[in-house]
């Protein structure tokens, strides 16, 4: 978005580098047609010149509010390209995609990188919520989660809808006790929630299943795990959290490409 000041920019100096070379076309064509430059033929050329300057105005008045259009078409499609439609966080694809290029712009020392947590948060028992209170209701309870989630980490955690009932979070610089307790927070915050008209209402709950690692093993070992680990959340009786740390600081890891790829060796 910060691209489109320069991009107007740009075209506003093409657009003048253009007028500036019509103006130098026009005067030596001046020169060669009128061969002596009377008075009457230089009057005629300051006349062309200024009739040159002035159509450049309205001209870039108008590319500058056909450019503007054009970045809030852009800006439209892409957010509807990489949000759910629903809660209006990122979809699946964009979170992913939001992850891989989070992890791979890590340093090249993996002594260096600071750990990641992926949690893997699904609602419980959501079919229940659905058949008794309607799928409306149902929906209202799936973005008062999404809010929850995304006003409870930071700015530039990445959040996101993988599922129906599902979301994904990368908390950015979460070892193992931070993010447990991150988690222990968003399961509390979750559980204060409910749904439906009063009398009936359905409190809400989510179990959570989480990984942290540092580098930059393949997304799919990651998912895998932490997937695995919220079976578990689910098995030991839901609106819980299970995280498990793929960070082994007992020696050190190494060169990033062989460590990295041990990672997803001890994940996978
Ligand atoms: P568990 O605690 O084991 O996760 O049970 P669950 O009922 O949440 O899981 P299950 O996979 O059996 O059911 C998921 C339900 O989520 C069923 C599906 O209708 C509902 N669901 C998925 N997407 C949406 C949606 O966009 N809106 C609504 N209202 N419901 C949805
Ligand atoms: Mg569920
Ligand atoms: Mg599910």
């Amino acid at each position: 978005m910060n691209q489109e000041p320069d991009g107007l920019r740009q075209l506003v100096l093409e657009v003048l580098g253009l007028t500036l070379l019509a103006a130098a076309a026009i005067t030596i064509a001046a020169f060669n047609v009128f061969g002596e430059m009377t008075a009457e033929a230089q009057r005629a050329l300051l006349f062309s010149l200024s009739a040159l300057g002035l159509c450049t105005i309205p001209i870039l008045a108008f590319v500058a509010w056909r450019m503007s259009g054009l970045a809030r078409q852009n800006r439209q499609l892409f957010s509807r390209a990489t949000q759910d439609g629903l809660t209006q966080i990122l979809n699946k694809t964009a979170f992913r995609t939001g992850v891989e290029a989070e992890i791979m712009r890590g340093p090249r020392r993996i002594e260096d990188s600071r750990p990641y947590t992926l949690l893997i948060i699904d609602a419980d028992h959501f079919k229940k919520i659905n058949d008794r209170l309607g799928h409306a209701t149902g929906d209202v309870a799936l973005v008062a989660i999404a809010r929850m989630l995304k006003r409870s980490v930071r700015k530039d955690d990445i959040v996101g809808r993988i599922g129906g009932e599902e979301f994904a979070i990368l908390l950015k610089g979460a070892g193992l006790e931070e993010a447990r307790l991150v988690a222990e927070r968003l399961r509390a915050s979750i559980e204060c929630l409910s749904v439906g008209p009063k009398g009936r209402a359905a409190q809400l709950s989510v179990s959570m299943g989480g990984l942290t690692f540092v580098g930059a093993p393949p997304y799919e070992a990651l998912y895998r795990t932490a997937d695995a680990n919220l079976y578990r959340a689910k098995k030991n009786g839901r609106n819980r959290v299970d995280i498990t740390s793929a960070v082994r600081t007992a020696r050190p890891l190494g060169h990033q490409k062989g460590a990295t790829a041990a990672l997803a060796r001890t994940i996978g």
